[in-house]
């Protein structure tokens, strides 16, 4: 029983809601109901979700989580401790994306977050309206759109499945705002050439962001495993902004995506005077956040380290070299070779094979956009898991007639 200090026991309302509030015969059968809810979603353990780029937070994100989920980072000066982890954790990233000194990092709830963030940035800086995006741009730029009364000109792919760079420049204008890249598509996992995008926006004094969330925490390592990949961060001098999340391949717990912006100083113009709290300036979109899932992130930065996440990350390529074998093996095609751990298999009618598949209890998504299904192969995933999968992804294509 939480001890009840007697000044809170002389006020007889407080007494009762307090006797309330520890009943611990209250809080089990509350618990109990909870637990079945809970049993209704699918988990990661069961080796059936093949289509999520969330994972099973590693064992140390969980503990850590638990520690600080009562600390409050919008108000700082009472939690100073959780303010220096975030600092910390800040400077990791920086590192992992070649980030100058001079740089700053939000942390805040996602990708999403992330690339509404960098746009409201884009559009204070340049007082411009216009965002040009690859066609394969995620979701949220169209809540970008909408929100902040932004207009988004699509840019077609190639057929590498990467944005055409010579048809960024014809929309170019005097009212572009931003261009954005990607590195690690939702899709299909493909890394546009921010090198020649990073060389345009440099020319054209345009704001470049690269949307980084899936990609951010696989393409570092895999250049330090000796993959070729794209470059697509800080050391490309056009880019100003990239964002990543820490709840995809970061292998943290939900909800951690930041953007890191490569010049500090432009951050006031996206920063409100804060009253109320112990900050005189808030930078970003959020209030009151947790401490919590910045200290779990940061938890399993320190306990994987660099090595650590290269190592997750050759497993995952291992696991998703091992997939495309099998696939390839029962007759099916890829749309793209993965640049990373993502496979799209195409299909004449994947809603059916999806539809198929998920009576099996199988969770993988349809990209409608470029017919195929995705395979998201997460840390999660295992060789084992295909082995099981294959026999039964083979099954539903022969009846489907995809084989
Ligand atoms: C997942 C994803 C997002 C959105 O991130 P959330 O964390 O779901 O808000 C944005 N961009 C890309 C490329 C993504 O893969």
């Amino acid at each position: 029983m939480v001890k009840i200090q007697k000044s809170f026991l002389n006020q007889p309302h407080v007494d009762i809601e307090m006797k309330d509030l520890t009943n611990l015969e209250k809080q089990k059968n509350i618990l109990n109901k909870l637990k079945i809810y809970r049993k209704q979603d699918f988990s990661y353990k069961s080796g059936k979700i093949l289509g999520s780029m969330c994972t099973q937070p590693h064992p140390i994100a969980k503990k850590a989580y638990m520690n600080f989920m009562e600390t409050n980072l919008g108000d700082p000066a009472l939690f100073p401790g959780s303010k220096k982890i975030e600092e910390k954790y800040i400077d990791f990233l920086k590192k992992i994306l070649n980030a100058p000194k001079k740089s700053m990092g939000i942390i805040g709830s996602g990708g999403t977050e992330g690339n509404i963030t960098a746009m409201w940035l884009a559009k204070k800086i340049s007082d411009k309206n216009e965002i040009i995006v690859p066609e394969n741009v995620h979701f949220s730029f169209e809540k970008i759109a909408s929100m902040m009364n932004m207009k988004i000109l699509t840019i077609n792919l190639n057929d590498k499945y990467v944005v055409d760079i010579k048809n960024i420049k014809e929309k170019i204008s005097e009212k572009t705002a931003a261009v954005v890249g990607i590195a690690g598509s939702t899709e299909l996992g493909t890394v546009d050439d921010i090198y020649s995008l990073s060389k345009i926006c440099k020319k054209n004094n345009i704001f470049l962001h690269v949307d980084a969330a899936f990609g951010g925490f696989v393409i570092p390592f895999l250049k330090k495993l000796g993959y070729r990949v794209n470059d697509f961060d800080f050391k490309l001098k056009g880019v100003d902004s990239v964002s990543l999340d820490a709840h995809k391949m970061g292998y943290s717990a939900i909800p951690l995506g930041t953007l890191v912006v490569r010049n500090k100083t432009i951050s006031d113009s996206i920063s409100v005077e804060s009253h109320c709290v112990s900050t005189k300036k808030q930078v970003g979109i959020l209030g009151t956040r947790s401490g919590g899932p910045v200290a779990a992130a940061y938890a399993v930065s320190e306990f994987l380290g660099e090595n650590g996440y290269k190592n997750l990350v050759q497993k995952c390529m291992n696991v998703t070299d091992y997939a495309v074998k099998r696939i390839e093996d029962i007759g099916l095609n890829i749309i793209v070779k993965p640049t990373m751990n993502v496979i799209g298999i195409k299909l004449d009618n994947p809603s059916k094979v999806v539809k198929k598949l998920t009576d099996l209890k199988w969770k993988v998504n349809e990209m409608e956009r470029i017919s195929c299904i995705r395979l998201v192969l997460m840390p999660h995933v295992s060789k084992n898991t295909i082995n099981s999968f294959i026999p039964d992804l083979k099954k539903v294509c022969k009846r489907l007639g995809e084989i």
